[in-house]
């Protein structure tokens, strides 16, 4: 179907051709014309099916009829992190270059002076993350009345995010005769709640989730230590003995292991940049900049930050951490592999990845296969050593496999020594990861995978302010209740009773 029969408007028209589409995408075909006819859309799509355009463009027919007053957005899009914000603001850019439409961006960790002056000269699009939006509510600059259109893009992270209230309170805020169009790549039944409670008699549009990788991509699975050193040295590696690394992608699961992992391998002389939401808007712009330019040739990432980031040509995907959701496994290597392009993807397994990496084979339906020998060939090196899990465990493992030609150099050994050590002395949360990491697997609060999403997301805060609003994206696991499973050392020391007289 061409995208002339879908309704849209001539200069929309020519905005797609001009950026080089010839026909629509299965949401696009299918979103669109229910967009223009004015009826509510729960769209079941992914980043990377064309979700965005199939709300932009038929968002920019509409508004070519009206105009903006001060302070009264006449379209609202709310995105769960400010990279998808921007990219929403990217699309606008380029499909309305033949229209004169105000778009503002409002975002958390930039100056508020610049946003209250884009509201002040009335905006026909904002786009915002949810945060700021209600800080800018909550200092009067901004009414939401005069609201046409809602889009709510990815609300599964939403949820996972802990936004939720907040889009509740701000959807109260908007007219209730609006338009809704409800994006999100899973429907767990607090989405479904969610759509039902926020949606009129919507049409629903799905597109098949990507449960199948494609064919273009490499898939092996590395045997690994749980230990963080363990697991560093093994990916370092494997990275050295990728001769066609042209740039790749570590994902982890946890945010402090992003910037620990990142400046263990700049440590090691490689070239890397982190991106996790507790960094600050600069410096995450800075890190996807310099990656996509092809300055950087490693971005240590969260899920959440590099969620739906479009970086075309990536040649490796590193899963540093085996994701606890499979979507997110089939999101994170569908990075590369893209357009026809063959691209590889490194998961690094330890023993009590196990389950995930069942529910990950489960839902790609096939298993993966082992790069250089499987879990066993892990035991017989930890059996060899016999301190596995004792105090310094990881040197001795490692003693192990150097010994068993892994070519490391001793200033490289020593040097991640350093890291190491530097981390555990420098802050509180490396520390205590390495301490986790240190347990059995029995005992590992994360070795448990969530059971559903909304268990693994943390709980809102409504005491911190609208600016720590914006940096608490991400979980960082699960939250220990007191001292977790650790268990201080003097607590087990024998207790010598005192004879009595
Ligand atoms: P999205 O799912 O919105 O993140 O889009 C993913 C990518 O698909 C973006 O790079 C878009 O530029 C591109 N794209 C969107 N619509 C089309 C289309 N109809 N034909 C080809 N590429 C598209």
């Amino acid at each position: 179907m061409p995208f002339s029969d879908l309704g849209l408007s001539d200069k929309v028209l020519n905005a797609v051709e001009t950026a080089g589409y010839t026909e629509p995408t299965p949401i696009q075909a299918e979103a669109i014309p229910h967009v223009l006819a004015r009826r509510d859309v729960l769209g079941i799509a992914q980043t990377g099916t064309g979700k965005t355009a199939a709300f932009t463009l038929p968002m920019l027919t509409l508004l070519e009829n009206g105009r903006a007053r001060a302070r009264m957005p006449r379209t609202l899009i709310l995105e769960p992190t400010r990279e998808l914000a921007a990219q929403v603001v990217e699309n606008f850019d380029r499909y309305g270059t033949n229209h004169k439409l105000n778009v503002a961006l409002i975002i958390g960790g930039v100056s508020f002076a610049d946003q209250d002056a884009k509201l002040m000269r009335g905006t026909d699009v904002l786009i915002a993350t949810p945060g700021r939006l209600l800080d800018h509510f909550e200092r009067g600059k901004l009414l939401l009345t005069g609201v046409e259109l809602l889009v709510i893009d990815e609300a599964d992270r939403m949820l996972d995010m802990g936004f939720i209230p907040d889009i509740e309170r701000i959807v109260k805020m908007v007219p209730f005769t609006r338009q809704t169009l409800f994006f999100s790549a899973t429907m767990p039944p607090e989405i479904e709640r969610l759509a039902d409670m926020f949606l009129h008699n919507p049409q629903r549009v799905e597109v098949a989730r990507p449960a199948s990788t494609a064919t273009t991509i490499t898939q092996r699975l590395v045997a690994t230590g749980s230990e963080g050193h363990a697991k560093r040295e093994r990916l370092r590696d494997l990275i050295r003995g990728e001769g066609e690394l042209k740039n790749g992608i570590i994902f982890c699961n946890r945010k402090r292991d992003v910037a620990l992992l990142q400046k263990s391998l700049v440590s090691h002389g490689f070239d890397a940049a982190a991106l996790h939401g507790d960094m600050d808007q600069r410096a995450r712009t800075t890190a996807l900049d310099a990656f996509r330019n092809g300055e950087t040739a490693l971005l240590v990432a969260s899920d959440v930050a590099a969620r739906g980031l479009d970086i075309p040509a990536v040649s490796h995907v590193f899963n540093f951490d085996v994701p606890h959701h499979p979507e997110d496994y089939v999101h994170r290597i569908g990075r590369t592999g893209r357009a026809g392009r063959s691209g590889t993807a490194y998961t690094l397994v330890s023993p009590e990845d196990s389950r995930s990496l069942g529910a990950i084979e489960a839902l790609i339906g096939q298993p993966v296969p082992w790069f250089d020998g499987d879990l066993s060939t892990m035991a017989d090196a930890s059996a060899d050593t016999g301190t596995r899990h004792r105090g310094r465990s990881g040197e001795a493992r490692r003693g192990g496999r150097t010994a068993k030609g892994t070519g490391r150099s001793a200033p490289a050994k020593a040097a991640d020594e350093g890291a190491d050590r530097t981390s555990a002395r420098g802050s509180r949360g490396a520390a205590t990861a390495q301490r986790a990491e240190a347990r059995p697997p029995a005992s590992r609060p994360e070795a448990r995978p969530p059971a559903s999403r909304a268990e693994a997301r943390p709980a809102p805060r409504r005491d911190i302010n609208r600016e720590e609003r914006g940096r608490r994206p991400e979980t960082d696991g699960e939250t220990p209740v007191g001292l977790g499973s650790h268990v201080p050392a003097f607590l087990l020391r024998p207790v010598l009773a005192k004879k009595e007289k």
